[in-house]
Formats: structure tokens, sequence, C-alpha cells
């Protein structure tokens, strides 16, 4: 019986060490890792340049508080703000903190304008923003608000892909708008290019901040830095986490100048968030994210990996209802449950992967995946099927 908390529906298998696209369990099965800690080990696993930077870190001083400067992060928020649309940026240890700093930011935006009743924040269905109780307001999902009282006032949520219900609902209180580029939990679903530019003319219409969740999508994974790339727009306000550490806990909320500039001493802090550690990992991390040709290979392993989703597609129909994602937030929804499918995938053929909302099966490899990676990963899932059929056929219906 284990002492924590029972808040996860924990696998028994453990890993004793990791190497690439692959994790080894305690028995020494090599598992090939699809999965990536939730789109957290953007560099894989054991990465000499990331393994190199945290121990000599860890040489020189682990922790002093953000009532000092830290150099590391003076460096790593600058070279942040050099390569996105940010003028400055709040360090954080994870996606929740992230989204809690941008929301806090968006509000005491409008309240030093001396707008403080314009807090509210335009969601959609199927979001997941962390499992804080501002967060969880704001994701909206009924299953993660109920039993924990009343929800944080100020969120409202609509579904995704209406400009014209986006429109009406913007009014005199709504202060931003808050979305994943492409939702990760909530079923891995891409927003339209031209959903997110209308977005965009609608905040700067009325004067409402854009905040983007990219804590999942971002920092490469669809093939650009950041997802919202890809419609040409930017954010007023964004979110980043997961693998802005590549592994070590890290978040960031980056805002606009003139949008952060009310966030003074007392507004906002951290005890850890942006620590030495942390951020000369993060550092690392960037080297290898911004070096020339690494988003042009992500960007093409995720065509590759589309390629051979819509072949596996095509292969089994009965089983594959619809591809998802972007890039290498790639996800299919399938048909077999699949909470069973993701165990069966790892227990029988050592596949690391992911479930999402709507039944889809989510494939997150890090960002370093090779072709043969990839064919090796969709002939797992392919045994997979071919076994259910198999299954289904030593089972005769109505037996
Ligand atoms: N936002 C998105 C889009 C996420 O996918 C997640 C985590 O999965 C979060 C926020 C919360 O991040 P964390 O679990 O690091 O708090």
């Amino acid at each position: 019986m284990s002492a924590l908390y029972g808040t996860y529906a924990r696998s028994e298998l453990a890993f004793e060490r990791g190497e690439g696209m692959r994790l080894y369990g305690q028995d020494g099965t090599p598992y090939l890792d699809f999965h990536a800690g939730i789109a957290v080990n953007a560099l894989g696993h054991g990465d000499p340049h990331l393994v190199a930077a945290l121990k000599a870190a860890a040489e020189k001083v682990w922790h002093t508080s953000n009532v000092f400067t830290i150099p590391e992060q003076e460096r790593l928020g600058q070279r942040l703000v050099e390569a996105t649309f940010a003028d400055s940026v709040f360090f954080t240890n994870s996606g929740a903190e992230a989204i809690e700093c941008a929301i806090k930011t968006a509000r005491h935006h409008f309240f030093a304008k001396g707008e403080p009743d314009r807090y509210e924040i335009i969601c959609f269905t199927g979001s997941f923003h962390g499992r804080t109780l501002g967060t969880i307001a704001a994701g909206g999902n009924p299953g993660y608000l109920e039993g924990f009282g009343p929800p944080l006032a100020g969120f409202q949520h609509l579904a995704p892909g209406n400009l014209h219900a986006v429109e009406q609902a913007i009014g005199p209180q709504t202060g931003a708008i808050l979305i994943e580029p492409v939702q990760g939990e909530g079923g891995v679903t891409a927003m339209s290019p031209e959903f997110m530019r209308g977005l965009r003319t609608l905040c700067d219409q009325h004067g409402v901040l854009l905040i983007l969740d990219e804590v999942q999508c971002g920092y490469g994974r669809t093939g650009k830095f950041f997802a919202h790339e890809w419609a040409g727009i930017v954010p007023d306000i964004m979110a980043v986490a997961k693998g802005i550490g590549g592994g070590f806990p890290l978040g960031a909320c980056l805002a606009k100048g003139a949008v952060a500039s009310s966030m003074v001493p007392g507004t906002h802090g951290s005890t850890y968030g942006g620590n030495p550690l942390a951020c000369a990992v993060g550092n690392a991390v960037l080297d290898r994210v911004l070096a020339p040709g690494f988003l042009e290979h992500v960007d093409r392993m995720g065509q590759r990996l589309a390629w051979h989703l819509q072949q596996l597609a095509q292969r089994f129909p009965q089983y594959v209802m619809e591809m998802r994602g972007k890039g290498l937030l790639a996800g299919i929804k399938i048909t077999p449950p699949v909470r069973d499918f993701v165990v069966r995938l790892r227990h029988d053929h050592q596949l690391l992967t992911q479930g999402a909302g709507d039944n889809v099966l989510r494939l997150l490899p890090p960002l370093i995946v090779t072709e043969a990676d990839i064919e090796e990963a969709i002939g797992k899932i392919a045994e997979a099927f071919a076994a259910l059929d198999a299954e289904a056929v030593s089972v005769p219906a109505g037996a």
C-alpha cells in the first residue's frame, strides 16, 4: 500500500534509467518513449548537454531566492524575450503557476488602468490549464471542479471555433481571452489558423488581451518555437512550461511590456520560480531548441508522423476514427477504450503513450525522434490493433 495520495491511477512500472528515446524498466526492459513525461522531455533522456549543465550548476549555487539577482534567470529571460513577442518574463515551477501568473497579469493590468471590473476571461470547452483552484476554474471541466467548493469567479466557457459566439460574449467586463492553440489533455484538438487570427482581431477591436496557454503545444512541439506562429499572430501574454525545462520543473509567463508593467513588487512572487538550477537547465534546453535545424527537424518529423498515422488509419479503419493535433503533439481518436489501449501498448508492446479526452490516443515523443522511431512506434500500434482483431476472431460475437 503506497503512502502517496491516490490522485493517480499509477502503473507499477518504474524506470531505472533513460537514454535518448528510450526508458529502461527496473528489470532492464527497454520502452520506446512516445510520452515524454507528457510533453516534457523535449530532448529525450540523459541528453549530455543538459546533464552537463545541471552538474555544473549543482557545483555552484543551488538556490538563493528571487530577492537576489539570479544570473542564469536573467540570461534565460533575455533570450526568451529576444526569441518571442514578449518584453518581460516571470519564471514559475509549473504550467499551472504560469497560467495563474497570466491570469493575475491580465486582471492587474486592467486594475492599474482604473478598470478593476474588467476581470472576466473568455475560455473554451475542452481546455486544460492545470489543477490549482484558479486553473480548474479557467479549464471549466466539471469533473475537475466538483467537490472543491465555489469555483473562482470570472471565467466563461464557449465551444472553440465560433468567432461569432466569441464576439457576442465580449462585454464591458471582459479583460482577456484564454486559449490553447492546440488543446492537449482535452483531446489533441488544433485550433484553425483562421480562428486564432480571428481571436487576435477581436481582441484588438475590443481592447481585450489574448492569453495563450502554450504549456503543452509550445517550445517546439508543433515544429515552430510556439504554436501561435503557425497563425502568424502574437499573444499579449503566454504561459509556457513542460518542454522549457526538458524534465527539470520550470515554467514561465511571458508578456508584452505594457501589459506586465503593473506587476510591481508585492503583486506576485515565487520562492523557487526560476532558481539557479532550473534556469541553468532552461538555458541548456534553449541552446538545443534554437540551434539551426532543430525546429525544422521537428516539423519534418511531425509531417512524417502524420503520414504514418494516415497509413495506419487506412489499414485499421475499424479502430482509427480521426486524426488530430499538430506536429509532435499528435492524436488518433480510436474505438477501443483509450485507457486500456495505452496499457496494452505499454505492457505488450513496450510503447509509452498517453490518453487524452474524447478517447484520443496521444503521441508526444521527445522532439529528437527519428523516422525510424516513428516507424517502430507505428509498427507497435499496428501489432496492438492486429491483436485486438485476433481476439475478436477467437471470441465470436454473442459468445
Ligand atoms: N496547461 C496545459 C495546456 C497543460 O497541458 C498543463 C499540464 O498538462 C498545464 C497547463 C498545467 O501544467 P502543470 O501540470 O505543470 O501545472
